[in-house]
């Protein structure tokens, strides 16, 4: 390994730990759920350990796994992996990926909806900016890999996307785009969920169209 790749490895690890640390101590992570990935430049990721609380991490033990799912070096990775790994296959830009269960998108994702392409409204500018369209995916067992194809197909053409009576997987080009965009999509279900019945303002098709010009992602 070239001492840049040892670098950015040593700086990604580190900065795993701090995110899940700052994730856990604002409670979107509880327990030993939810985990954050990123992308090595040869293909590998870093991914958090198997039954490992998002407060307690340490830099030297999150799992390194090859394109193909073999662990490289540190402790077992989450079981999850296998849907992360399918993310990065799919969507070339995304370089960290965050999934929590955390509770009001968790609630979202327990509701029956509609429309399952979108199912968060456009209540802010901040929301459509930096999650956009939400599609709702339908429900599998944890660690199916007909859950990894299913996520992976949505990867192509989103960045966030929500698992059926499960929670919100979010992906960005940097682990930092990646956890604020998911703070922003646990912040409008909060909102969702204050507001209820009450008759809202919703930005528009021509507001939304404005957002995505002035601000491609
Ligand atoms: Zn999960």
């Amino acid at each position: 390994m070239t001492e840049n790749a040892v670098s950015q490895e040593a700086q990604l690890r580190n900065k795993i730990v701090h995110f899940g640390r700052l994730l856990y101590e604002r409670r979107l992570a509880h327990g030993s759920a939810g985990n954050l990935s990123a992308l090595l430049d040869d293909g590998s990721i870093l991914v958090t350990p198997t039954d490992t609380c998002l407060g307690f991490l340490e830099p030297g033990r999150i799992s390194k796994v090859s394109t193909t799912g073999e662990l490289i070096a540190g402790d077992r990775p989450s079981r999850e992996a296998c849907f992360h790994l399918a993310v990065y296959a799919e969507r070339p830009v995304a370089r960290a990926i965050v999934h929590l269960h955390s509770t009001y998108a968790v609630a979202v994702s327990c509701l029956c909806h509609d429309n399952a392409d979108d199912v968060l409204p456009p209540l802010t500018a901040y929301h459509v900016m930096r999650v956009g369209k939400l599609p709702l995916l339908k429900y599998f067992r944890p660690g199916d890999r007909a859950l990894a194809r299913a996520v992976g197909e949505a990867a192509r053409s989103h960045h966030a996307m929500l698992l059926a009576n499960h929670g919100p997987i979010v992906a960005g080009k940097t682990l930092e785009e990646a956890i604020y965009a998911y703070e922003e999509l646990e912040e409008t279900a909060k909102l969702f969920f204050m507001i209820g019945n009450r008759k809202t303002v919703q930005l528009s098709h021509y507001e939304i169209a404005e957002l995505n010009t002035a601000f491609p992602s």
